[in-house]
C-alpha cells in the first residue's frame, strides 16, 4: 500500500513537471493503431513493472509513465487532444473534469495481465501453470554465444475488451446464481424424500457473469492465442539441456497471474550451413560437456610415412593445425588430445571469475587403406615388399598348416598345484 502511495504522490510529481513525449515513451509512431499501443503498453509495463525492478526509482517511474501513456492514448478523445495541444491540453482536459483523474498504474497492470496487478510473489495470489519450451540452437552458437529470438504462442488476455470479454465492458452479475457460478436444487427421490444437489448454473455456464455483447475479438472467452517474440541469450559454454526462466510469461489469464515460461536449450543436429561462416568442420564437431570430439582421416602414406598437414576451422573460424613430420607414424584410431580447443567453460561453471577457460579437442585418427591402385604403382608396391619379405626369410604361409603329431608343451617336470 505504501508502495502505491509513493507511487501516485510521483505521479503527481510527474504531471507538474511535464512528461516525455507519450508516442516516443511507448516507442510507436504517431500512427500507431489501438493494437500496436496495446502491444507497446503490455511489453513495456510487464519490463519496468516495480516487482522486477526492486528499489530502482528510474523504472518505478517508468511504470507510471507508460501507464500514463497508455491511458491518454488508448482513449480517442483524449489521444485527439493529446495530438493537438500535447501534455498541457491533456491537463486542462483532466483539471476541468472531462476525465476521471490519474488512475492507479496497478489496476490498469491488472487488467491485461491478471491478479492484483503484482506478480504474485505475496501469497494468496493465484497463479497459472508454468509453460516449458524447447529450443534448438546448433553447436556453433553454443561455442560463440549468441543474441538470437524465439516465438512462441500462447494464451493472452484479450487486449480488446482488456479481459472482461464483453465488447462494451460491461458484464453483470448471474441473477440465477447471484455470481456463484452454482445453484442448489431439490431432487425428489421418492415421494416425500428430497436431496439437495450442487448444480452447476446453466444460465452463465458457472462463471458467475453474463455479458449481453461479448467481445467480437475473443468471443467473450477473455483470452486470445497470440505469438510473443523473446530475446534469448546464449552465453558462451552453456551446458545443454540448460533451462532459461522467463518470469510470468507463460499463459495468461484475467483469473490469475501468469506462470514462468521455461526455455529448454537442445543442440540441433549437425547441418552444412549456407552460409560462409557456417560452413567449418567444426560444425561436425561432437561435444561432451567441455570437449569437443573429432574424426580426421589420414591415408595409408600419411599415417605411416608422416609429413602431412591439416587444417581443421574451428567453430568461430580459427583454424586448428594438426600435422606430423616426416618418418612421425600414427597407429590407426589414435586420440590426440589438443589442448584447449574444446568448448568454452560457461562462466556459472567457473570458480571466482577465472576469464576464458577452454576444454580440450580429441582428434581421433581413421586410417584408410587404398583399395584401388593405378596398375604399375601397384607393381612397384609389389615388388618392394617382395624384396624385403624375402630378405626377412620368414614364409609365415608355408608354415601355417596344423601341426604333425602330438602337441609338445614345454615340460617342466612338475603338475599344477589342485
Ligand atoms: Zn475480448
Ligand atoms: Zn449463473
Amino acid at each position: 500500500m505504501l508502495l502505491r502511495i509513493a507511487l501516485l504522490l510521483a505521479c503527481l510529481v510527474l504531471l507538474v513537471l511535464g512528461a516525455e513525449d507519450y508516442y516516443k515513451l511507448l516507442g510507436l509512431r504517431k500512427n500507431a493503431t489501438d493494437r500496436e499501443i496495446k502491444k507497446a503498453y503490455k511489453n513495456l509495463s510487464k519490463k519496468y513493472h516495480p516487482d522486477k525492478n526492486p528499489g530502482d526509482e528510474t523504472a518505478n517511474q517508468k511504470f507510471i509513465e507508460i501507464a500514463e501513456a497508455y491511458e491518454v492514448l488508448s482513449d480517442e478523445e483524449q489521444r485527439k487532444i493529446y495530438d493537438q495541444y500535447g501534455h498541457e491540453g491533456i491537463k486542462q482536459h483532466k483539471a476541468g473534469g472531462g476525465q476521471r483523474q490519474g488512475h492507479d498504474p496497478f489496476d490498469l497492470f491488472s487488467r491485461f495481465f491478471g491478479g492484483s496487478g503484482h506478480f504474485g510473489h505475496q501469497g494468496g495470489e493465484r497463479r497459472g501453470p508454468n509453460m516449458e519450451v524447447r529450443v534448438a540452437i546448433p553447436l556453433r552458437d553454443f561455442y560463440n554465444g549468441r543474441k538470437t529470438e524465439f516465438t512462441i504462442e500462447k494464451q493472452a488476455v484479450c487486449s480488446a475488451c482488456e479481459g472482461s470479454g464483453s465488447s462494451d465492458g460491461h458484464v453483470d452479475t448471474c441473477d440465477k446464481c447471484s455470481g456463484r457460478g452454482v445453484v442448489i436444487q431439490r431432487q425428489q427421490l421418492a415421494p416425500g424424500l428430497f436431496q439437495q444437489v450442487q448444480m452447476h448454473c446453466d444460465k452463465c455456464g458457472g462463471k458467475g457473469k453474463t455479458i449481453k455483447h461479448p467481445c467480437p475479438v475473443c468471443s467473450g472467452s477473455r483470452v486470445v492465442r497470440e505469438s510473443e517474440t523473446h530475446e534469448l541469450e546464449i552465453e558462451k559454454g552453456m551446458p545443454k539441456g540448460v533451462r532459461i526462466t522467463y518470469e510470468n510469461e507463460a499463459d495468461e489469464s484475467p483469473d490469475y497471474v501468469a506462470g514462468d515460461l521455461i526455455v529448454h536449450l537442445v543442440e540441433q543436429d549437425p547441418v552444412l550451413g549456407t552460409q560462409e561462416h557456417e560452413r567449418t568442420d567444426g560444425t561436425f564437431f561432437r561435444r561432451r560437456g567441455k570437449d569437443l570430439f573429432w574424426r580426421e582421416v589420414l591415408s595409408l602414406r600419411e599415417a605411416w610415412m608422416g609429413d602431412w598437414t591439416r587444417n581443421v576451422t574451428h567453430l568461430d573460424g580459427h583454424v586448428v593445425q594438426l600435422s606430423r613430420k616426416r618418418g612421425e607414424v600414427v597407429q590407426p584410431n589414435t586420440v590426440e588430445v589438443v589442448k584447449e580447443e574444446g568448448m568454452p567453460i560457461w562462466h556459472q561453471q567457473l570458480e571466482n571469475n577465472e576469464g576464458e577457460v577452454y576444454g580440450d579437442l580429441h582428434v581421433e585418427y581413421v586410417v584408410v587403406l587404398p583399395d584401388m591402385m593405378d596398375k604399375s604403382m601397384e607393381k612397384d608396391f609389389w615388388s618392394t615388399w617382395e624384396k624385403y619379405r624375402k630378405k626377412g626369410g620368414v614364409r609365415l604361409d608355408e608354415t601355417l598348416g596344423r601341426p604333425d603329431g602330438p602337441i609338445k608343451f614345454p615340460d617342466d617336470g612338475g603338475h599344477d598345484e589342485l
